[in-house]
């Protein structure tokens, strides 16, 4: 565990000018979870393509010096290939997974303010894609994982470590196909993965730590309007466009209903103990009991998107198709819809309220696709040795924090071992506040070398916990 905390000093180079000895270059020091994420980020695997067969072949020699038992997958697509890196324990307990994908979204260079592919450390953070989501979270759990073999840390239990393929694109050969072709290499008794977070207040302190225990699933639905396909000079009343902009119009206007399950009170919970007045008020009354102000209170913790959507189903338009020439009406529109939904919704149910709110029986509304998470899935059980191992290294790396359980408001990868019934917790490993999370998946995404280190302690401290002989 102290080896994290040591300092590795980058080569400082001494030049003799004019007699006189200037140092240059003074890189203060660079951990090693930091030094490997500045690796992992210049390794890049935008998806498509991916490429995250780089990152196996980075990783898979490291792993074996330390003991790991390691194992490179091929996908079918050259150059995709699956890490899995086993630490054995003695086998009397069943195996803890990590879980992080290698992939990251691609980026809008020009929108960058350095490259997002040299891993640029500089004014105490680390830029690049992928800092957060979810380099940064490989690179802890990787560290963390390795300083078990370092400490040599007696183990009741296999730690594995899994980098995955797929999650931001592709999907062709992402957890689903991994756990129907290799089960075995990554069954286990329960999984951490990304998900919650480490948030800092506007006073740089943690205010919280949320671990998910669920992620709502993603339902993608067409809606085509159908009219008469003719000359544009003679329109007609039952064009396809019209039609869909109504629609379109009246879901506008809609907001599905308030829907919280019980780890999103606990959250709120949470957050009415950390916050500051008005809002610790605002987030007791929708938990309340009082139902008018509970409305009153959605309205207001609503103006932030993000506990917006961990609050309700969603449904946002995200690609429109109609017409093909300025002189011709077009026969037919369409419109997918983005719906994420609570878990517990049933996917059907939401296609009716759609119906309902567009009120045009003429309007075909379709699932188009298989949800990424099925429909019955509960949410990751809070009473197990890894949800208590983590909640305690938490609350000892960021005293004061409160730790609660969420609702995590998109999709994650977890799905094959939740619907095998296997607890996942997600975590993004690292405080960060509002700021750097408007950056991911945008523009000069970054992680403070800071919170690296806590993260790689916390994760450290967590897996000693869950996964040693004690
Ligand atoms: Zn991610």
């Amino acid at each position: 565990m102290l080896k994290s905390r040591l300092l590795l000093f980058c080569a400082t180079a001494v030049l003799s000018i004019g007699g006189a000895a200037r140092v240059i270059d003074a890189q203060p020091a660079m951990d090693l979870t930091t030094a490997m994420l500045v690796d992992l980020i210049r390794i890049d695997t935008s998806n498509p393509p991916g490429h995250e067969g780089a990152i196996a072949e980075y990783l898979a020699p490291k792993f074996k010096t330390l003991g790991f038992e390691v194992d490179v997958i091929q996908t079918p697509t050259p150059g995709k290939s699956v890490l899995v890196a086993r630490l054995r324990g003695d086998g009397s307990k069943r195996p803890l997974l990590l879980a992080a994908h290698a992939d990251v979204v691609g980026v809008e260079r020009e929108k960058w303010t350095v490259d997002p592919f040299a891993g640029l450390v500089r004014d105490g953070y680390v830029f690049g894609r992928g800092a957060i989501d979810f380099k940064g979270g490989m690179a802890v759990f990787v560290r963390a994982a390795m300083m078990l073999a370092e400490n040599k840390v007696p183990l009741a239990r296999d730690v594995i470590f899994l980098a995955e393929a797929d999650e931001e694109g592709g999907l062709s050969y992402s957890t689903p196909w991994l756990a129907a072709n290799h089960w075995p290499k990554i069954d286990c008794e329960f999984a951490l993965n990304e998900g919650g977070w480490i948030m800092k207040g506007r006073d740089g302190r943690v205010q919280y730590v949320s671990i998910s225990t669920a992620d709502k699933m993603t339902l993608p639905i067409v809606m085509t309007a159908r009219g008469t396909s003719t000359h544009s000079s003679m329109p007609r009343p039952d064009s396809a466009i019209f039609a869909l902009s109504r629609a379109l119009a009246r879901l506008a206007d809609h907001e599905p209903e308030l829907k919280l399950i019980p780890s999103t009170r606990q959250f709120f919970q949470t957050l009415s103990k950390t916050s500051p007045e008005p809002m610790a008020t605002q987030f007791r009354n929708l938990v309340g009991s009082d139902a008018a102000l509970a409305r009153r209170a959605d309205t207001e913790i609503s103006k932030d998107p993000l506990l917006h959507a961990i609050m309700r189903n969603t449904i946002a338009p995200v690609i429109m198709n109609a017409g093909f020439r300025s002189n011709v009406i077009p026969g037919s529109a369409e419109v997918t819809l983005n719906v994420r939904l609570i878990p517990g919704t049933d996917p059907m149910d939401m296609v009716g309220e759609i119906q309902r709110t567009i009120a045009d029986p003429k309007i075909d509304v379709r699932i188009t696709g298989t949800s990424s998470v099925p429909a019955g899935l509960v949410p990751s059980s809070q009473d197990t040795d890894l949800f208590r191992a983590l909640q305690e290294a938490a609350r000892r790396q960021f005293p004061g924090a409160e730790v609660t359980p969420y609702l995590f408001q998109a999709a994650t990868d977890a799905a094959p071992w939740r619907s095998r019934g296997i607890p996942v917790y997600g975590i993004y490993p690292y405080p960060i506040d509002a700021d750097d999370l408007s950056r991911m998946h945008g523009n000069d995404e970054r992680v403070s070398v800071e919170s690296l280190a806590q993260g790689t302690q916390m994760i450290y401290q967590t897996l000693v916990a869950a996964a040693s002989r004690r």
